[in-house]
C-alpha cells in the first residue's frame, strides 16, 4: 500500500498543491455504496501479479479490478481516498486463500493518472476529456482465459459494472471466462497460466463432438419411430 499512498501523495501534490489528500485501503469497500457526498471510479484490466502463501505458485493477471471511492471538503480544503484492491485465489491449492495483487511502479502511476483525472472531474468539477483515461496497456503476454471463479470482484459482479477507463472496449465486453480472447491477449484481460488455452479447446472440441453425436442419435431415432 505505501507504494500507492507515495506516488498519490506526489502526484495529487502537482494535481492540487493547495489541497490536502490522503489515500487509504478499505477491505470493505463497495461498489456503488457511497456516503453523501463521495464520489466512485472503477478501474478495470489493471495488470498485476499474484503470489500464492500456501504453495509460492505465481502468475499475473490483466483483469485486476481497483475500486476508489473520493470525497474533497471543499471548506477545508481536503481530500479523501478510500481504495479496495480485488484479490484472487490460488488455482493450485484445495483450499485457497484470496491473495492480494503487487503492482509495478509503472502501472501503480497508470491507475493514478486515471485516478486524478476522475478527482478533477468529479470533486472539482473540471471538464474532463474521457479519451483522455489511459487504457492500460499490458506488455506481457499472457495466455489462458480470466478464471472469474478465482476472482474476488467477479465474485461480487465487479466485471460487469461500468467500464469508466475503456468505455468504448467496454461496449463489447464478454465475461473471458466463457469464451477464450479473440484479440491477442496482451490487449484484454487474461491470466499466465501454460496449457490453459489449450485445455479450453479440447474441452469445447469434446463438447461440440458429444453434442454432434447426441443430435445424430435422436435423429435416427426419431426416423426409425416414425416409418
Ligand atoms: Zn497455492
Ligand atoms: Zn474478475
Amino acid at each position: 500500500m505505501e507504494i500507492w499512498q507515495q506516488t498519490f501523495a506526489q502526484k495529487i501534490g502537482q494535481v492540487k498543491p493547495g489541497d490536502k489528500w490522503t489515500l487509504k485501503e478499505d477491505y470493505n469497500l463497495q461498489s456503488n455504496d457511497l456516503d453523501p457526498g463521495w464520489k466512485q471510479f472503477l478501474q478495470h484490466h489493471a495488470f498485476a501479479r499474484f503470489q500464492c502463501s500456501q504453495c509460492w505458485h505465481s502468475w499475473h493477471s490483466a483483469q485486476v479490478h481497483i475500486l476508489f471511492h473520493m470525497h474533497l471538503d471543499r471548506k477545508q480544503r481536503r481530500g479523501r481516498v478510500r481504495v479496495r484492491l480485488f484479490r484472487q485465489e490460488c488455482k493450485r491449492c484445495l483450499v485457497p486463500q484470496l491473495e492480494p495483487p503487487e503492482f509495478s511502479q509503472e502501472d501503480v502511476e497508470k491507475v493514478l493518472d486515471n485516478l486524478m483525472l476522475k478527482i478533477r472531474g468529479k470533486c472539482y468539477r473540471e471538464p474532463i476529456n474521457p479519451n483522455d483515461l489511459s487504457k492500460i496497456v499490458v506488455e506481457d503476454q499472457t495466455t489462458g482465459p480470466h478464471e472469474s471463479a478465482r476472482c474476488e470482484a467477479c465474485r461480487l459482479g465487479i466485471c460487469y459494472l461500468k467500464n469508466e477507463a475503456q468505455e468504448p472496449a467496454n461496449t463489447f465486453f464478454r465475461p473471458a471466462s466463457l469464451f477464450p480472447p479473440i484479440i491477442p491477449a496482451h490487449q484484454e484481460g487474461s491470466e499466465e497460466e501454460t496449457g490453459s488455452s489449450c485445455d479450453w479447446w479440447r474441452c469445447c472440441f469434446f463438447t461440440c463432438c458429444l453434442v454432434i453425436l447426441l443430435a445424430v442419435i435422436i435423429f435416427v431415432l426419431v426416423y426409425f419411430l416414425t416409418r
